[in-house]
């Protein structure tokens, strides 16, 4: 706003009345008395009345100047009544001409003065509020650029978490992750993945129905007489694998009306998503279940040496001959991928899987049986025979000498040891390959507890 200067500002009622019309008015009094005494003639009188009239103007405004040019004037014609002169009655009369004109113009001035002021506020205001809407229209501008910006890193993010979610092969994990996506892409609500219809009657229902389920609000619901006052609002789609019931991805949230139609939509969409990583992990394991070498010992597998192993097994109680399962751990192992990597570690198990292979009968079925663990069978090989080949095994393995992939001056050799713990098929192990697994298993703990690098045998009554 713009402030004009003026000398009553900030005076109490009395005062201002005093000072803004008392005060030049008897100022002007004397001042015209003055003149009139001191100079015996009206001719000097309006020039200094003019200087008087535009400084009381100047500070004061144009009601005391007004006040006192009318004054003056009056004055004047008091004067003009005592001249006679035809001369000096001319000079006043023009003087009250002139001091009008004077007044006029600065009137004038004023009144344009003060146009223009409004003007400008106008234009000011204007202005001010166009900066208003402009300042408000940026703000909402940063506002819907910080909302976008929140939903391209959302989409981000989700886009990881979907890369993530879709490269598991763990049924677990993808359990864990479909939870947190489905936060992700919905939100509000508790999410879960479920599988099977065990203990849950929305999965049942959704079973049956073969349909999407969006409750609104549980407690008049009678489709589900037990799960009321639990939560309010659900929402739960069928997943299926290979076109048959999974389970169901389900949100519950603990307030009415909390999912939409467009939740559904979403939540259809991701259940596509899951079905189809559910899809890929159940085909990995197939994969794998039909594999039988392992990739880097060249090895038979663990569920190809267990499939063996049963057949082994009829056969052997069928034909009443011998046969032992041996389990070879490396000692210590991990301290060599500490200190050498995994890479190195890698080699040392194909080397040992090389001499396995040359050392063990040709009869004899060696499998990778885990991480640094191998599993043998030994046909028709009772417990005499296979504690004999295993012992020799055990120590020419003590003696190798394995060399390591290692950049270093010198090449680097390790040696290793293993522990070995075998069983021997009996007329007491029962005819399960998880049995005698289970004894030889059981002897390797024994064969470590000892103090490893030796051969330990499944000690009935162990
Ligand atoms: P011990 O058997 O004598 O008790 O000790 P350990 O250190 O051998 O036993 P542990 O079972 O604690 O560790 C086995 C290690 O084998 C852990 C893991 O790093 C390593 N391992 C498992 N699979 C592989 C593999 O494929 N490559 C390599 N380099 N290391 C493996
Ligand atoms: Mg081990
Ligand atoms: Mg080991």
């Amino acid at each position: 706003e713009i402030y004009t200067l003026s000398l009553h500002d900030a005076l109490p009622i009395y005062e201002l009345i005093l000072s803004s019309i008392g005060m030049p008015v008897i100022a002007g009094i004397l001042f015209v008395v003055w003149a009139v005494f001191f100079f015996k003639n009206p001719v000097p009188v309006f020039p200094l009345v003019a200087i008087l009239v535009a400084a009381l103007y100047y500070f004061s405004g144009y009601i005391h100047s007004g006040v006192l040019a009318a004054f003056a004037a009056a004055a004047a014609f008091l004067g003009i009544m005592f001249v006679h002169n035809a001369v000096s009655m001319l000079l006043v009369m023009l003087e009250i001409v002139w001091l009008a004109a004077f007044y006029f113009v600065l009137e004038l001035y004023r009144l344009k003065y003060v146009s223009m002021q409004n003007k400008m506020q106008e234009e000011f205001d204007i202005l001010d509020r166009e900066i208003t809407l402009k300042d408000s229209e940026i703000a909402e501008n940063n506002k819907r650029t910080s909302a976008i910006i929140q939903q391209i890193e959302n989409f981000q993010t989700m886009g990881r978490m979907i890369q993530s979610f879709e490269a598991s092969l763990n049924e677990q994990e993808i359990i864990e992750k479909s939870g947190d996506l489905a936060e992700r892409f919905i939100g509000k609500g508790n999410w879960k993945l479920k599988k099977n219809v065990y203990g849950d009657i929305f999965a049942k229902y959704i079973k049956t129905t073969g349909m999407p389920l969006i409750v609104t609000d549980l407690s008049s619901d009678r489709r589900f007489p037990t799960m009321q006052n639990r939560y309010f609002s659900i929402i739960a789609v069928p997943v299926e694998v290979n076109g048959v019931f999974w389970g169901i991805l389900r949100g519950t949230a603990s307030k009415k009306n909390a999912f939409k139609d467009a939740d559904l939509r979403l939540l259809s969409i991701l259940s596509g998503i899951v079905s189809t990583v559910l899809n890929n992990a159940y085909l990995y394991l197939k994969i794998q279940d039909l594999a039988i070498t392992d990739g880097l010992t060249g090895l038979y597998t663990q569920s190809y040496f267990k499939e063996r192993l049963k057949e082994e097994m009829k056969r052997s109680k069928s034909n009443r001959v011998p046969l032992s399962v041996a389990i070879l751990d490396i000692d210590f192992f991990k301290k060599i991928n500490d200190a050498y990597g995994h890479q190195a570690g890698d080699v040392i198990l194909r080397q040992v899987a090389a001499l396995l292979r040359g050392r063990f009968r040709e009869t004899d079925l060696l499998s990778r049986y885990g991480g640094e663990e191998f599993g043998v069978i030994m046909l028709h090989t009772d417990e005499k025979e296979a504690e004999k080949v295993l012992e020799e095994i055990r120590s020419s393995i003590e003696k190798e000498r394995f060399f390591l992939p290692i950049e270093s001056y010198h090449p680097v050799q390790v040696r290793i040891t293993v522990s070995i713990g075998f069983a021997e098929l009996n007329k007491k192990t029962a005819a399960v390959e998880d049995e005698i697994i289970k004894k030889a298993d059981r002897a390797l703990y024994e064969a470590k507890k000892a103090g490893r690098n030796c051969v330990a045998g499944f000690q009935n009554g162990q």
